[in-house]
């Protein structure tokens, strides 16, 4: 893991993602960069690492420090330890449905869906957000799954007209109250991703839970629901990623 600069928010994802391999048995090593580090320091240290045979994983914990050239340093990370599912051959492969790793936050909400045995296939399902890390690949992932699939941003005009129509709502947009419960059709299962950190210090998600709920057939929680799912996908990642490795060294000798 590389957390560059002292963002709260990010050191304590970090924070988490470490705990999380320590219970699960994975190695974890966290590099802390000052945040006015230079592009190339960083950059040298992605290279040893995608290197170092003992590394199965690489995460360069987001945002980055404004100076920090993000697209350069994600596809300087090899495609094979991209766990996060960010480098550009990576995003291509999602769209052309020859995954390598499935971003974690949608691989956690396609699981979540699993889980709860609530089909996809032909289902109308609104992604409210329209971010490379959650709304574009939760799109994809779904519409691959033969759902029928509508994005709304920041500029959708009558966002309510669009959420009413969801079998299944996903809600990423980082704007707390967003989906209340007249903008959701009875019996809607809604997964809440949103992660927004109130004045009072107060953690909640883009959903009107308490409102929501008394819709919804099915509904996320924040704090919980996506956010360990995010956590705990990237640990399967990285596990399948050692395996690959593996697989290929027995292949090779
Ligand atoms: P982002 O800011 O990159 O993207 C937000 C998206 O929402 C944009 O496409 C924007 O157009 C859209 N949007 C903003 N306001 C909107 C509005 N009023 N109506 C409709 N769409 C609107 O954010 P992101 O990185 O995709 O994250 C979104 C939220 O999910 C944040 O709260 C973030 O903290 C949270 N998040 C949670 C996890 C997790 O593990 N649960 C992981 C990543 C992000």
């Amino acid at each position: 893991m590389i957390l560059v600069g002292h963002d709260p928010a990010s050191a304590v994802y970090v924070r988490n993602k470490v705990r999380a391999c320590e219970a699960a048995g994975i190695h974890s090593f966290t590099h802390r960069l000052h945040e006015k580090v230079e592009n190339e320091e960083l950059l040298n240290l992605i290279t040893r690492l995608n290197a170092d045979p003992s590394v199965h994983g690489i995460l360069v914990q987001l945002p980055l420090p404004a100076h920090i050239d993000m697209a350069r340093i994600l596809e300087t990370i090899a495609p094979s330890k991209d766990v996060d599912g960010f480098h550009l051959y990576n995003v291509g492969a999602l769209v052309t449905g020859n995954t390598v790793f499935s971003p974690c936050t949608p691989y956690g909400v396609v699981k979540l869906l699993e889980h709860e045995g609530i089909p996809v296939e032909g289902q109308n399902v609104v992604v409210v957000g329209a971010s490379n890390i959650v709304g574009k690949p939760m799109a994809l992932m779904l519409m691959a799954r033969d759902a029928t699939v509508a994005i709304c941003h920041a500029k959708a005009r009558d966002l309510a007209q669009f959420t009413i129509g969801a079998d299944i709502l996903v809600v990423a947009a980082g704007v707390p109250g967003l989906i209340t419960a007249p903008m959701v059709k009875k019996g809607a299962v809604v997964i809440d991703v949103g992660i927004n950190r109130l004045e009072d210090g107060k953690i909640v998600g883009d959903v009107d839970f308490a409102g929501v709920s008394r819709r919804a057939s099915h509904i996320t929680p924040v704090p919980g629901g996506v956010g360990p799912m995010t956590v705990t996908m990237l640990l399967v990642n990285t596990i399948e990623s050692a395996e690959r490795f593996y697989a290929a060294q027995r292949t090779a000798s």
